[in-house]
């Protein structure tokens, strides 16, 4: 025996994971006929259990896809002996109970909305039992004769459509037809006679022969009316009524038995000479359940065998295509989705390390000083240039030695020195520059874990995210009261040496520069708004008479009587200048002052005086302070490195390896894989490629075992 049926249901199933149509190619056996006309009963009584969608109103929806394989019970093991099993549904596992299974096809169906009729989207479901023949079969909806309210003619037409699809070659056609209905009015004979003329794969399956005389039910199962070479079988499928629940293990004999029961009575005994017709040159007549298995199992077998080449010929065009593809597109290069996940978690690595660079000391030290060289400006900003006056008299001081309150101002200067420096040692360097550099690195890790190819993969973008601030702020804290600690010295006092006076005075010199050039271009950008610099000075001119004249008014109406002649308001001409001009002019005038107070204390770095070194420090606050700030740069740097970005360089690629690496099991890094596109399709392709292989390989020693049966068989 070759059991070819048995093997090629094997290969459309691994076909069918492959491509849907590919699995068509291999033939099945597909069951149409009316509604009503005992279609699931016959299907029922093959498979030994009730398990379609019953009810009122349920109209097979999608089709069924059946695969029975013959398993035999093996005794001794605690393996179910029947079960169903939905490929397209694999956590629902193996289905014990047939109820089950039939709830299951009655959502299914039920989940196809009304207003779609019908699905063509089949529903797989396999079926193992000892009871059971190996056959594919393909339960369609039943034709709608009499159209209804709640059967509209879409749905008949659908439904015939749908059933023309699958009634193509190479399948059979099961035409299920009832005794008691006259084979004229079939939809089914009539839908194969159609694409099956002379019925050389349709199999007439008359239905409720229990309903017909004996004469009667012989002579439609003789088909002389509409003759099929295949012949009909005349079954008994109705089963007697049962209580309730039927389809536990233990009933399944007894359906089959109820069915056998009926039939022996239909087609045995006084009724048997009707069937076993004999003499006239023709055989037995076909009757029975188990004839129809019989027929379809042979059937179905001998299709098989005619398909082999063809179907072997298609798969290896196929693979041919595949291994094309496979060539051209990867290049022949196999992948894993193990392999996928390493690479990328290898890449995510690389580039986190490369990244780092921008975190090496000088760099840290440069951001931090640029931070705190801010801090610098604001504070001299508060305390020195605010008061316009005191800081011109300051830089008066650096050069006049003969000042007769030289000392007294010396004091003076001192003081708001220490308070300047002070201001800026307790700004909270630790906290600003531990919050600098962890957000330098947030960012960091949020651009690599949004960019490719993580943005495939948003669910461990977002764990890398996650865990690389939870590790930075875990840190923060820590880092920021080292740095603290650290510079503490240098609240109370700051030593300075010379050749840090130097670097800190041409530090400070070129910071002036850098605020001079910003201010001037600013005022560039005003005076090419108002259109060249006569204008910008005409504007200017007036809006700081308007300003010196308000503080005046503001003077006189506060009590004092002023001087009280000229108060009339400066020649406005109020509609001259619209208000955004004005703002401009107020701003222009910010600017020009503050641009002559930074070449004023320019000067005043580059004097003799502040060249004399660090006990001129009262009267050089911007070399003092350019040279406080490098040194908490310093400090805060080396600390920032130690507590932050060492642990966070160290932890980062680890905890990628024990949250993505090694946290996500088989499925998950399936999942994984298959959310990038790129891999995604060359995984499937590969996985095509190799499916089509082993089915070539089954296919072939399928061909060479034919070949050495074909002679034995022609000897016989
Ligand atoms: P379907 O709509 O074509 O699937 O038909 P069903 O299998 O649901 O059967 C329709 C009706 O015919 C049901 O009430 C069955 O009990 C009944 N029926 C099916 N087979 C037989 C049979 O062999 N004899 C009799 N008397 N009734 C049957």
């Amino acid at each position: 025996l070759l059991q070819l049926t048995r093997k090629l249901i094997e290969i459309r199933q691994v076909l069918l994971s492959v491509d849907q149509s590919d699995a068509l190619k291999l033939p099945s056996i597909v069951v149409i006929g009316s509604q009503s006309s005992g279609k699931s009963s016959v299907l029922e009584a093959i498979v030994g259990h009730e398990f379609l969608p019953k009810g009122d109103n349920m109209v097979t929806r999608r089709p069924i896809e059946l695969t029975l394989i013959h398993t035999p019970a093996k005794p001794g093991s605690n393996q179910p002996a029947e079960y169903g099993e939905f490929p397209d549904m694999p956590h629902l596992g193996k289905v014990t109970n047939f109820s089950t299974i039939q709830k299951t096809l009655t959502d299914l169906n039920l989940a196809v909305p009304a207003e779609e009729c019908v699905s063509d989207k089949p529903i797989h479901l396999n079926i193992h039992s000892p009871h059971v023949p190996d056959l594919t079969l393909i339960d369609l909806p039943g034709y709608v004769q009499i159209s209804s309210l709640d059967q509209p003619d879409s749905l008949k037409e659908s439904i015939s459509e749908l059933c023309d699809k699958y009634i193509r070659e190479p399948n059979i056609i099961l035409a299920v037809c009832a005794a008691d209905v006259d084979l004229a009015n079939s939809p089914a004979l009539r839908a194969s006679r159609r694409v099956d003329p002379l019925g050389n794969r349709t199999i007439g399956v008359v239905t409720k022969m229990d309903l017909v005389t004996p004469q009667q039910g012989a002579s439609i199962i003789r088909g002389d009316k509409y003759p099929l070479h295949l012949g009909y079988v005349g079954v008994v499928c109705k089963a007697p009524p049962t209580s309730g629940v039927f389809s536990s293990l233990r009933s399944q004999p007894r359906v089959t038995n109820a069915v056998l029961k009926r039939e022996e009575e239909v087609f045995g005994g006084e009724n048997a000479r009707y069937y076993n017709v004999r003499g006239r040159g023709e055989g037995k007549l076909l009757t029975g359940t188990d004839t129809l298995r019989r027929q379809l199992m042979d059937v179905l077998e001998t299709s098989m065998a005619g398909s082999l080449h063809g179907i072997t010929n298609a798969v290896q065009l196929e693979l041919e295509e595949a291994n094309y593809q496979f060539k051209v597109q990867y290049n022949d290069q196999r992948i894993t989705a193990e392999s996928y996940v390493a690479e990328t978690t290898d890449a995510l690595k690389a580039r986190f390390k490369e990244y780092t660079k921008q975190f090496n000391k000088p760099a840290v030290r440069a951001k931090l000083t640029a931070m705190l060289d801010e801090k610098v400006m604001d504070i001299l900003e508060q305390l020195y240039f605010n008061d316009e006056a005191r800081a011109t008299e300051l830089t008066r001081l650096g050069d006049d030695r003969r000042l007769a309150n030289q000392d007294d101002l010396e004091q003076y200067w001192k003081y708001k020195l220490d308070t300047a420096s002070s201001l800026l040692t307790k700004s909270g360097v630790g906290r600003d520059s531990t919050g600098l550099v962890a957000d330098g690195l947030r960012g960091l890790i949020d651009s690599i874990a949004t960019g490719e190819p993580f943005s495939f993969h948003p669910s461990a973008s977002e764990r890398i995210v996650d865990f690389s601030h939870a590790l930075l702020r875990d840190r923060m804290g820590i880092t920021a009261d080292q740095v603290e600690n650290c510079i503490k010295p240098y609240k109370y006092e700051v030593e300075v040496d010379e050749r840090e006076w130097e670097n800190g005075r041409a530090r400070a010199d070129r910071k002036f520069q850098e605020e001079m050039v910003l201010c001037d271009a600013k005022l560039n950008e005003i005076r090419s708004r108002l259109g060249g610099s006569r204008r910008l000075n005409a504007l200017v001119k007036h809006v700081d008479e308007l300003e010196k004249w308000t503080a005046k008014n503001r003077l006189r109406s506060a009590g004092s009587e002023g001087e009280g002649e000229d108060d009339s308001a400066p020649q406005v001409d109020a509609y001259k200048y619209s208000p955004a001009q004005l703002i401009d002019g107020r701003n222009a005038l910010l600017l020009q002052n503050r641009l002559a107070l930074l070449k004023l204390r320019q000067q005043a770095i580059r004097s003799k005086r502040c060249r004399g070194g660090p006990e001129q420090a009262a009267f050089c606050p911007e070399t003092f302070l350019a040279v406080v700030a490098e040194k908490l740069a310093y400090t805060s740097t080396m600390f920032i490195n130690i507590e932050l970005l060492e642990q966070f360089f160290y932890q980062f690629p680890r905890e990628i390896d024990s949250r993505i690496l090694y946290d996500l099991d088989r499925d998950e890094i399936k999942k994984f894989a298959l959310e990038n596109p790129k891999i995604r399709q060359h995984l499937e392709l590969q996985e095509r490629r190799d499916k089509l292989e082993q089915v070539l390989r089954s296919l072939q020693s399928l061909v060479n075992l034919q070949a050495d049966h074909a002679p034995r068989d022609a000897r016989r």
